[in-house]
């Protein structure tokens, strides 16, 4: 008889500086069959039980009745489900639910009540997760994304279902270790195609490869996510022994720490002020000017017209403000009609804490249902959404028919660029502006970060290796931030 495998998740990575909540309304839950369906086919010999997966996009913290809904119908499904040799989860490693802390540890211990301490658990995480030592220690084997931008989710979730088939088929149980470098970084200085990250990275395969290692992961962390267990992480799993995992692992974060000092952005970064002087005299335009502080695809509201100030003060014109969310500005010029003139308040309502709204004489230039709204306002396009905007425009300026070759500078709320405007742009600039994704991590206000910690505080250092665990500890952790 084939093991039975239970497929299942919940995905979320929370903001904690936001002041909103992730609720209900946030959240696409997945159910049955339809778990499986966007995913590659999963490897034979394992009969897999599709549950539930519940994912939502980058936000404030997850809201406890919201979690603990999605949470107790997955657990009941599991029970249901019973008896399960294995089960397989799709994660995002960075959750964090109001008054609860940590939402993956809650998850996957309350799974291995249902399941048991026997049944094997393996999972797949973002490589912006902030991995907690109680996670590794209630699952078997972990592994994440290898690649920011993450063009490698479904290699990843690949990898993870083969885990789980190899050690349901043939009874292996593999030794996980997780060492926590004192160490935080904002995903934008660790994209994956520059130094030293590429390298690092790039060492990966080479230590997949290594006697008696099963699977190796550097998770850069959220550093957006004020929790004890922020900060970057070096997680090792060995089908051998305990000791390899923490030798590998080890030694993956003396490399991360012996060069943490030369982790940054691949673009040039500016205050917003010489960030838009630099982006205006780009010669032949179609520069992306990345608004870093007020970022949707970590968790920022996308409502903060501090860009848009910065331009209209510096008399700028020729540039697309790509998205901005604002619900009440965009029915208020889509009331007003194309042509019409009309004063709004753009901006500043949900991002209350960075920001408030700039009022501004606008022209309406184009109108999409009531989501989307194009104005103008001197010589400043700004296209206004009434729901949330992910970091791109493309969708909207497409639907728009709109030609983004003919600005000289396009304003996106993001960091590293990443799909469309990463293969379209001809220069890519960063704003350091406020918010709730500032780079500057020493203006953001931490309270549950364990301290010391590099950046932040030049007295961090990498512990020293221990003494090896004892052989029947399953995981075994090091480092300065369990
Ligand atoms: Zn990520």
């Amino acid at each position: 008889m084939r093991p039975r495998c239970a497929v299942c998740g919940i995905g979320h990575e929370s903001n904690s500086f936001s002041t909103l909540r992730t609720g209900e309304s946030e959240f696409r839950i997945r159910r049955g069959d339809e778990v499986l369906s966007a995913s590659p086919p999963l490897p034979d010999g394992v009969e897999w039980v599709p549950l539930l997966h519940g994912s939502a996009g980058p936000y404030g913290q997850v809201d406890l009745g919201t979690y603990e809904a999605i949470r107790d119908e997955l657990l009941d499904l599991l029970q249901a489900a019973l008896p399960l040799d294995g089960v397989l989860l799709r994660l995002h490693g960075a959750m964090e639910v109001e008054g609860l802390g940590d939402g993956e540890t809650d998850l996957v211990r309350r799974i291995r009540g249902v399941v048991g301490e026997d049944a094997h658990v393996t999972g797949s995480l973002d490589l912006h997760a902030n991995v907690s030592p109680k996670l590794v220690a209630d699952t078997d084997c972990l592994t994440a994304y290898r690649k920011a931008p993450h063009t490698d989710a479904a290699a990843t979730w690949a990898r993870a279902a083969q885990h789980a088939a190899r050690a349901l088929t043939t009874g292996l149980r593999p030794h996980q270790a997780l060492v926590k470098l004192p160490m935080i970084l904002p995903g934008e200085w660790a994209v994956t195609s520059c130094e030293p990250a590429r390298s690092i990275y790039g060492r990966i395969e080479e230590l997949d490869a290594a006697d008696g290692v099963l699977d190796s992961s550097l998770l850069i962390g959220c550093a957006w996510t004020d929790s004890p267990h922020t900060s970057v992480s070096a997680l090792v799993v060995s089908g051998d022994s305990p000791d390899t995992a923490r030798m590998y692992a080890e030694n993956l974060a003396t490399e991360v720490w012996d060069r943490r000092r030369e982790f940054g952005p691949e673009s040039e970064v500016l205050e917003p002020g010489p960030a838009i002087e630099a982006a205006l005299s780009h010669p032949g335009g179609g520069v992306f000017l990345s608004d870093t502080g007020d970022n949707p695809g970590a968790g920022a509201a996308g409502d903060l017209p501090i860009m848009l100030g910065h331009l209209l003060e510096a008399g700028a014109s020729g540039v697309l403000v790509g998205g901005l969310r604002d619900e009440e500005s965009t029915r208020r010029a889509v009331a007003a009609g194309v042509g019409a003139r009309t004063t709004l308040e753009i901006g500043g309502k949900l991002d209350t804490v960075n920001g408030a709204p700039l009022g501004v004489d606008a022209t309406v230039e184009a109108t999409m249902e009531d989501r989307l709204a194009v104005v103008s306002v001197g010589g400043v396009t700004v296209v206004l959404s009434a729901g949330r905007i992910g970091s791109g425009c493309h969708e909207i300026v497409d639907h728009l028919g709109m030609d983004l070759d003919a600005y000289q500078a396009v304003v996106v709320k993001c960091g590293y660029l990443y799909g469309y405007a990463r293969e379209r742009c001809r220069g890519s600039i960063w704003a350091l502006t406020p918010g709730w994704t500032d780079l500057r991590l020493e203006r953001l206000p931490y309270q549950h970060l364990r301290r010391p910690i590099f950046p932040l505080d030049e007295s961090a250092s990498l512990p020293r290796p221990g003494p090896p665990p004892p052989a029947s500890n399953r995981v075994s952790s090091t480092g300065g931030s369990r």
